[in-house]
């Protein structure tokens, strides 16, 4: 791995450079505090971004530092701490006695990977799953390595035109001022590694970023030795054009499997985070075709040392390929396993419709014997759906179990929760945050103080949002009636709902403009007004969801609403931040039953705001009763946007505001911060990555290890 180049730093504080190479700092506050401390303004400047900050600091500011006693001290904790964290002979507990005879590893094959705001690799849910997922791997020392892509543009850079529509700004990623390293070969240059057995040639280079024990490989296709077209494989995320994304989805699977074992790394279980990384099956099959098994028992080993996660039920999240497509691609390919074309492209089938093409899903679930779902919702519908992959069995017993999602605490928490809880759940609760027993002391926390630091959260999502505007306004001189639907009149007092996730159309996130005047009604109430902040960006070939984005661009500008709607640009990982941290109530109003799980109502919960939801994905596990609120209590599927916007205005009228303008004599909303308290109570261990690895451990990985040691 190369280091990057650091000017200059003193030795006393080398341990910066190798801290700055771990995304580690990334969910320890108290580590991002050594970069902020040397420098506030250029921290950020670089979108806290550690080797950025390392890079451009001038010499005095390391050498003040460097005998800086306060410094000093704050450094040398936080270093041994890292130190003892990261150590390459920790174990996993959860693994004692099955993994002892050798390390066994786990490989897992994602698309997308949302780890920090500074490494723009995710599009939405499904990347952050991936990313908490690998740092909880890391707290629990399970020997896992991770595969992936370097994309230098992305996902999209949002910025919304005058009339509403989103645009997309290009912006490479600067490669050689980020946390990810280059991989190095024997004589010192990048390793370009070349996808087995495709053609024509398709060469990718390897990167690395560690996040914490876990390694995480990403390929890159923008090199010299790729004709054009392939060197654009990796250029963004999920590309529009059906050919380009089998090829992603070639590079991922199959260069992903051959950068491994280029890299000399073993791995025993496969995980695949979805459909997009299917093909890898296909590279752990011929290997073993290789060390002399047939097809029929090599796929059969490496279907009961495979998981597969799927995570929508949303038509369009399953791709499905042309047979013609796979033929070209493939030709040279099935004779490796010993296949023809035939039996080859029957892998793919998806029997309800065979003649539609290669179905990535149908293949994983096919060939993976672990296959699981994200919530327990998700679980029922995915076997529905794929019922006729076993038609000889009852639905209720097709074999697709669900692993309900989680978030990873550390990275979602607020720090100035955090010190809140740490004073009165004690100092190590992090340690320990899947035990519901230790969350029944938040009701420890007084009203008043619980209060403050959500009020505090608020004002400064606020505050954020208002300088974005300005910014705008400063430098685009945007016309004031967009700086306003920007944000510009938001009011801190005024009951605030969050609304941001990806504008795909069964989120419906225009759904609560249904009844304009009713809306205009709570808005614009004189003494308990309601405000909603919107934000989220659409996929690029999506042009519905474009609109609907517009749809409430125009209602953020609409005087008829006051001020009291904004839409904030490019939603990501820092803004999303802010947003569950800072609003008052957290709405999700999807189509059901196709939001799976949903994970952004877990980040807000945890930091106090209360979801509210229809009936669908993690909430349905989540709701109690008295930790938020559900509307449409019967189970309802299919387009019902009338009854479903209404429900949401009787219950903001009926519960909600009220509740929330109650305050008691000392100013505190008393009956609203005992909900606040539920929220973090009842879904903080539960809904956690540190609850949800376990279970693939125990469900998944460990009956997994058993196969490979009788092997
Ligand atoms: C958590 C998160 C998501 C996923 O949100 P859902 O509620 O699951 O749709 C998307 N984008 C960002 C930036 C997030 O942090």
């Amino acid at each position: 791995m190369d280091i990057k180049e650091i000017p200059y730093l003193p030795e006393r504080l080398s341990g910066l450079k190798e801290l700055s190479t771990n995304l580690w700092w990334s969910w320890h506050p108290e580590a991002r505090m050594l970069f902020k401390m040397l420098d506030r303004q250029v921290w950020k400047e670089s979108r806290h971004n550690p080797v950025k900050v390392l890079k451009e600091l001038p010499k005095k500011v390391f050498d003040s530092a460097a005998s800086d006693k306060d410094y000093l001290r704050h450094y040398d904790i936080v270093l041994s701490r890292f130190h003892k964290e990261i150590k390459e002979d920790n174990k996993c507990l959860l693994l004692e006695g099955i993994n002892e005879r050798k390390i066994h590893s786990i490989a897992y094959f994602s698309a997308e990977y949302g780890l920090h705001h500074s490494l723009p690799f995710y599009a939405g849910g499904l990347g952050f799953l991936a990313g908490d997922f690998i740092k909880e791997c890391s707290e629990l020392k399970v020997p896992l390595i991770a595969v992936g892509f370097m994309y230098p543009e992305g996902y999209l850079k949002q910025q919304i035109r005058e009339d509403g529509w989103q645009e997309n700004i290009k912006q490479l990623l600067d490669r050689d001022a980020s946390s990810i390293f280059r991989v190095l070969d024997e004589n010192g240059n990048q390793l370009i590694v070349k996808v087995p057995l495709i053609e024509p040639p398709i060469h990718v280079a390897v990167w690395k970023i560690a996040v914490g024990m876990v390694s995480l490989y990403l390929m890159d296709t923008d090199i010299e030795i790729n004709d054009p077209w392939n060197r654009g494989i990796s250029a963004r995320l999920y590309s529009g054009d059906i050919e380009q994304r089998l090829r992603q989805e070639i590079v991922l699977g199959i260069g992903g499997s051959e950068v491994l074992e280029k890299l000399g790394i073993k791995f025993s279980i496969l995980h695949l985070n979805e459909g997009h990384a299917a093909l890898a099956l296909l590279e752990n099959i011929r290997d073993k075709v290789q060390e002399g098994m047939n097809y029929s028992e090599a796929s059969q080993y490496v279907k009961q040392t495979t998981v597969f996660t799927t995570h929508t039920p949303v038509t369009a999240g399953h791709d499905i390929f042309p047979f013609q497509m796979i033929e070209k691609y493939f030709n040279s390919y099935w004779p490796s396993l010993g296949l023809d074309r035939d039996s080859f492209l029957k892998l793919g089938v998806h029997p309800e419709n065979p003649n539609a093409g290669f179905n990535m899903t149908a293949f994983a679930l096919r060939m993976s014997e672990f296959r699981n779902g994200v919530s327990k919702k998700h679980g029922e519908v995915a076997r529905k759906m794929w019922h006729s992959l076993w038609p000889e069995l009852s639905e209720d017993k097709v074999p697709i179990d669900y692993i309900t999602n989680g978030i990873h605490i550390p990275t979602w928490i607020e720090p100035k929760m955090k010190l809140l809880f740490n004073k009165y759940l004690g100092p190590d609760w992090t340690d320990d945050c899947d035990n519901p027993l230790i969350w029944e002391l938040i009701d420890e926390i007084p009203n008043d103080e619980l209060w403050k630091t959500h009020f505090w959260l608020k004002i400064k999502l606020i505050n954020t949002i208002r300088e974005r505007a300005r910014q705008r306004w400063v430098n685009n001189r945007v016309s004031t009636s967009n700086i306003l639907g920007m944000g510009t009149l938001l009011d801190p007092s005024v009951l605030t709902i969050g609304f941001a996730r990806r504008f795909a159309t069964y989120k419906r996130a225009d759904l609560i403009f249904y009844d304009l005047e009713r809306l205009k009604k709570l808005a614009n109430d004189r003494w308990r007004p309601i405000q909603i902040i919107f934000a989220g960006k659409a996929h690029p070939a999506d042009d519905p969801g474009k609109r609907i984005l517009q749809r409430i661009y125009n209602f953020a500008r609409d005087p008829g609403l006051s001020g009291r709607i904004a839409f904030v640009e490019d939603y990501e990982e820092q803004f999303a931040q802010y947003m569950v941290h800072g609003v008052d109530v957290w709405l999700n109003n999807p189509l059901p039953p196709m939001e799976a799980s949903g994970t952004s109502g877990m980040k807000a919960a945890l930091n106090g705001v209360p979801h509210l939801s229809i009936r669908d994905g993690w909430w349905l596990e989540g709701y109690n009763g008295e930790n938020g609120w559900v509307f449409n209590h019967e189970e309802s599927e299919g387009n019902e946007d009338q009854k479903d916007a209404e429900a949401i205005y009787q219950i903001l009228e009926d519960n909600i505001i009220p509740l929330y303008y109650k305050y008691s004599d000392d100013g505190i909303p008393d009956d609203w911060v005992r909900i606040m308290k539920n929220s973090i109570k009842s879904n903080a261990a539960k809904f956690s990555t540190r609850r949800m690895v376990k279970e693939y451990i125990n469900k998944f990985y460990i009956k997994e290890l058993k196969v490979v040691q009788k092997a």
